[in-house]
């Protein structure tokens, strides 16, 4: 029940034990454009717009649009209410950008107001850079219309939507999302190694002739090798790929809609179930993405006792991050979850409880 890697389908998984391939060869040029467009399209793109596949895990996407998006002369206006929020600002200082940041409190929704009066204040500031899921609560921020705000003013926004993209609703057409960052493990349901970044193919084309920040992570390296060789930059993880090709495929035919409501089920199942176990929850209902729950540590156990008693019968619970971590832990519906594994996981966790008293 962790936020991914998540439990993917047989189909999936046997894909990772595809034949041995030269990522040079023709073969892979095409299972590279295959998931190449797969992406863009679970991105919501069009013929606007495209991705580039990085090898690593979702915070290689988040630092590769990061280091490459915001210009030499630009500057990032930090939207932080939660850990990924924060590791905007920490790639942001690793690569030397100027910030504005904008730390709203954790578990505590945007205020919209002080966006935009950061951008009116700051004419410097080029890009906004936003969390979709913050995955250290649950909370979902409503980065449409931080686009919208950000896009009246003429900056463009960077989204991590490592945690949502496949599950929530966003899309780089209709909302104008200007760099999106993703990964293959989380609500699309592929095995862990593989992360994009989606944008439009003007905004690529757009970072040729800077100089880049990074050698490893210059999406425009990235972009001319995969747009224009049809090859991977650096030696890509193969059956990663085999993996994700497939998971793209399930993720496509079912739909980010179809794939929301069964996620959202299966929360709404947990969630009613924790609550009639008189436990807390950290969210009110309107702010909570579907595919996490964070939930208050009972006073009379612990993080490592629930841990413990619940990994012994199958169910891998999540600790909270920094500031959360003493009081709450979080639970993931992403992934091949069933009704009959939340109904299970609920009866295990009440027997642990009541053996506490
Ligand atoms: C999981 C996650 C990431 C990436 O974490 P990795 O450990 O690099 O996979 C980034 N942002 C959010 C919101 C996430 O949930």
């Amino acid at each position: 029940m962790n936020p991914g890697p998540v439990i993917t389908d047989d189909r999936v998984r046997a894909a990772l034990a595809g034949p041995d391939m030269c990522h040079r060869e023709p073969e892979f040029s095409e299972l590279l454009t295959r998931v190449r467009h797969k992406t863009t399209l679970a991105a919501g793109g069009d013929e606007r717009h495209t991705s580039v596949i990085l090898t690593g895990s979702g915070t290689s996407a988040v630092e590769a649009a990061i280091s490459s998006a915001v210009p030499a002369d630009g500057a990032l206006l930090v939207l932080d209410n939660g850990h990924y929020g924060e590791r905007f600002q920490h790639i942001a200082a690793a690569h030397g950008i100027r910030t504005r940041r904008l730390a709203f409190g954790w578990a505590t929704a945007l205020d919209l107001a002080r966006v935009e009066a950061a951008l009116a204040a700051d004419p410097e500031l080029t890009h906004v850079g936003v969390v979709h899921q913050e995955t250290s609560s649950g909370m979902l921020n409503d980065v449409a219309a931080v686009a919208r705000i950000a896009h009246k003013h003429g900056r463009k926004v960077i989204v991590d939507a490592v945690s949502t993209i496949g599950a929530e609703r966003l899309s780089l057409a209709e909302d104008g999302i200007d760099w999106l960052a993703g990964s293959a493990n989380k609500c699309l349901e592929g095995a862990p190694g593989l992360a994009f970044v989606s944008a439009a193919r003007s905004a690529f084309e757009g970072l040729g002739g800077a100089q880049g920040r990074t050698y490893y992570l210059d999406l425009y390296r990235h972009y001319t090798a995969q747009e224009k060789a049809t090859a991977p930059a650096f030696t890509p993880g193969v059956p990663a790929y085999y993996a994700f090709d497939v998971a793209l495929d399930l993720a496509l035919a079912e739909g980010w809609e179809a794939r929301h409501a069964r996620y959202t089920a299966l929360a709404e199942r947990l969630r009613a179930g924790l609550e009639a176990l008189g436990l807390e929850l950290l969210l009110p209902p309107g702010q909570r993405a579907a595919g996490l729950t964070a939930v208050r540590i009972p006073d009379n156990s612990s993080y490592a006792e629930l841990h413990r008693g619940l990994r012994a019968e199958g169910f891998v619970i999540y600790s909270a991050q920094e500031r959360l971590a003493r009081d709450f832990f979080r639970l993931s519906t992403m992934g091949g979850m069933t009704e009959s594994d939340i109904d299970r996981f609920l009866v295990v966790l009440a027997a642990l409880l009541a053996s506490r008293v």
